[in-house]
């Protein structure tokens, strides 16, 4: 696994044309050191290209169809998004599970889907704060990531998985270190026991409430491959001071908060 630590921006149904060329300028001007990436909606995936192209950040979509082409009204397939140059496809996210009722075997599929098309798909699992309350984490992590098992099997390691505790996102509280130390452990058990993968060869990034002050303290953390990031992607000062927490963290250990 590549110790470079990878910084991803979820926009959600957020951003513009404007906002694009302002994050193109600040990557222009700080050159993050870090493999760093916007995921934007459909409609702004050719403005990305165009954007950001000449800069260091690269892009990626935020969702896809499971299916590849056809009578799917409203879906955009994975190999269309391909075609907008974007490297990296979010899938799975909790917000297009509870809000889509999406399962873990039409994920399994859209990874595969996004895999052919050859970018590289973002899984994003976690517990709700019910599972968590239940005690049922480990079963649900479990569940999630032998789906994933079941389909790509030790292709896996061509996935980023995302630990994205729901209870997280969007709240302005991340999960702390200690608890990220732990989870992200159980994740890296699971992948040894189950398909026999050594830790870090599947990188795997935390998501949840990640901002420029939190940054160094979960990017430090040696099973955090990098991190997701909503709300506070949509700054490009903010996004660029996470980018260089995220630099100073590679191969850093621990890191050295700013
Ligand atoms: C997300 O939606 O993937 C996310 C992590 O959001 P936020 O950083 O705003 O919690």
């Amino acid at each position: 696994m590549s110790d470079t630590k990878l910084v991803i921006g979820n926009w959600k149904m957020n951003g513009s044309w404007a906002k694009l060329c302002e994050f193109a300028d600040a990557a222009l001007r700080d050159r993050p050191a870090c493999e760093a990436a916007l995921c934007v909606p459909f409609p702004l995936l050719a403005a990305a290209q165009s954007a950001l192209q000449a800069t260091p950040l690269r892009w990626g979509a935020q969702d896809c169809s499971a299916h590849a082409a056809g009578a799917h009204t409203g879906e955009v397939s994975a190999g269309m998004i391909c075609e907008f140059g974007a490297r990296y496809v979010i899938v799975g996210h909790s917000e297009r599970r509870a809000a889509h009722g999406e399962t873990d075997g039409q994920i399994a599929e859209k990874v595969q889907r996004v895999r052919a098309a050859g970018m590289t798909p973002i899984v994003c699992i976690g517990e709700t704060a019910a599972e968590r309350d239940g005690n049922q984490t480990p079963a649900v992590l479990r569940s999630q990531l032998l789906q994933l098992l079941r389909t790509l099997g030790r292709d896996l390691v061509r996935v980023i998985v995302a630990y994205e505790p729901v209870w997280a996102i969007g709240r302005g509280d991340a999960a702390t270190p200690g608890l990220v130390d732990d989870t992200h452990g159980f994740i890296a058990e699971t992948l040894a026991i189950h398909a026999g993968l050594p830790a870090h060869s599947v990188r795997v990034l935390y998501g949840g409430s990640v901002n420029a002050r939190n940054a160094a303290a979960l990017l430090s953390r040696p099973l955090v491959a990098g991190v997701l990031v909503g709300a506070a992607s949509l700054q490009a000062a903010e996004f660029v001071d996470i980018c260089r927490a995220a630099a100073r963290c590679a191969d850093v250990e621990p890191c050295v908060s700013p």
